[in-house]
């Protein structure tokens, strides 16, 4: 199974890709976690996205395709994936096409998570994230808190709320999704693979994920 995750920043991509993972066994691949991984391990490739992520923008094109290039060719995706925050541009959404048909790959359902902009600011403002690079769980202090304040449930590290989750800098993401991000839904719109579903508890959106991917393959 091969799923396209689209939909602005705070949607709840994260939450259903999670979901997916643990129900069908495809691997979530997230571009965000893979960038935050490498700024904080200090790699060229994270010290040359790091202004970019603080400030709201989008890494350029050319970088996240050097990491998108020969990902699909891991072990891990043998199962299949969902991409995460993956493709943003149009640059990316065609490169990707010429990626998967090189590798004779079809993409099952291309599935945008529609939330409006007061929702994503609540949502955003009160998620917290896992401080561990290699665990990064997701919380949110009214409707998903760690058993302990502060504390991931799953490894122990502290929680903490991102630098990019400040009201300035998700007014700023929110501003570059729809310059450069909501143009892909017109891009994918006719694509019998595309899906348009009200982001609300990501339970049902998995499921009509799961429906529309199994009535495809029939
Ligand atoms: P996310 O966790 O997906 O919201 O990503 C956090 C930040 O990483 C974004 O605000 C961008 O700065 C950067 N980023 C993640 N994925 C991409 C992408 N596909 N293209 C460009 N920038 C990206």
């Amino acid at each position: 199974m091969r799923i396209i995750l689209l939909g602005p920043p705070g949607a709840g991509k994260g939450t259903v890709a999670e979901l997916l993972t643990v129900r069908h066994g495809i691997k979530q691949i997230s571009t965000g976690d893979i960038l935050r991984s490498e700024v904080k391990n200090g790699t060229e490739l994270g010290t040359a996205a790091e202004g970019y992520m603080r400030r709201g923008e989008l890494v350029p094109d050319s970088l996240i395709l050097k990491i998108m290039e020969n990902r699909f060719l891991e072990e891990d995706c043998r199962k299949g994936f969902i991409l995460d925050g993956f493709p943003r541009t149009i640059l990316q959404a065609q490169s990707l096409k010429t990626i998967l048909a090189g590798l004779s790959m079809k993409i099952d359902a291309v599935v945008n998570l529609e939330a409006s902009d007061d929702l994503i600011l609540r949502r955003l403002t009160s998620r917290r994230t896992c401080s561990n690079p290699g665990c990064q769980a997701i919380y949110n202090i009214y409707t998903k808190p760690p058993k302990v304040e502060g504390i991931c449930d799953r490894c122990g590290s502290p929680t903490i709320q991102r630098d990019d989750e400040t009201p300035e800098a998700i007014r700023q993401r929110l501003a570059t999704y729809q310059e450069k991000t909501a143009p892909l839904i017109d891009y994918y719109k006719n694509d019998p693979a595309f899906l348009s579903i009200p982001s609300l508890t990501p339970e049902p959106v998995a499921d009509e994920i799961a429906r529309l991917v199994s009535e495809r393959s029939r």
